[in-house]
């Protein structure tokens, strides 16, 4: 029987830095279903950002989006970093609360979690994608904590940005998230909680790892 570990919560609370970490430590493979969205989203925001739904079906069906290891390919092409700018950022939860585009990622997700021991992090991984998972976490940290981690995060990358803008974008992007139709960020009711709130990263390893026996 395959593991699978479930990874949710709101932007900025560690997920991805936690969950390759323990994909390391624990054999696994590591799915990071908002790379997904952000690659979609990359490819859409092409079109520009008044783009119709029927414009949004077609681009859709003519995309392939590949995951290998940590490297996201949109259409072949590498698109890692590209997918982590601002301008993506922050029209994502747009492109994610459509319901045809969320069917079709889900689709996808629960196909390379099918055969393989993984850890997938996102937003409803536990509630939707894969609801029998073996252990899920659902990670959070105050906004101003998760604000600062990003904030830094892309001054390091050189964006120019400021913690401001930064803090109001990822609020914005938490209501939709949260208040979308389909799917929304969600707490599964078996999710073990882990607030991430001036802990270092080795502590919530470490508190995680003492749950996966
Ligand atoms: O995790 P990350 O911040 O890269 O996710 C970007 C966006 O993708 C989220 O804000 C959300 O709108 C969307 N997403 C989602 N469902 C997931 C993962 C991400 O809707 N499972």
């Amino acid at each position: 029987v395959n593991i699978s570990i479930a990874l949710d919560g709101p932007a900025g609370a560690g997920k991805s830095t936690i969950a390759k970490i323990i994909a390391k430590a624990k054999k696994l493979t590591y799915i990071d279903t908002g790379a997904m969205y952000r690659a979609i989203t990359l490819k859409i925001l092409r079109y520009g950002k008044n783009v119709q739904e029927e414009q949004i079906k077609k681009i859709l069906s003519d995309s392939k989006i590949d995951i290998d290891g940590n490297d996201i390919f949109l259409d072949g092409k590498l698109v890692t970093e590209e997918i982590r700018k601002p301008e993506v950022s922050n029209f994502v939860s747009h492109v994610a609360k459509i319901s045809f585009v969320r069917m079709k990622m889900v689709e996808l997700q629960r196909k390379i979690a099918a055969n393989k021991n993984v850890i997938m992090d996102g937003r409803d991984i536990g509630t939707y994608v894969l609801p029998n998972a073996t252990y899920k976490f659902f990670l959070t940290a105050s906004i101003d904590e998760r604000a600062k981690r990003r904030f830094t995060e892309l001054k390091e990358k050189g964006f120019n940005v400021t913690f401001e803008e930064v803090k109001n974008e990822m609020e914005k992007r938490d209501k939709i998230d949260t208040e979308r139709e389909f799917a929304p960020l969600r707490q599964a009711e078996d999710a073990i909680v882990i607030d991430t709130t001036g802990k270092c990263i080795q502590e919530v390893v470490d508190e995680i790892l003492y749950y996966l026996k």
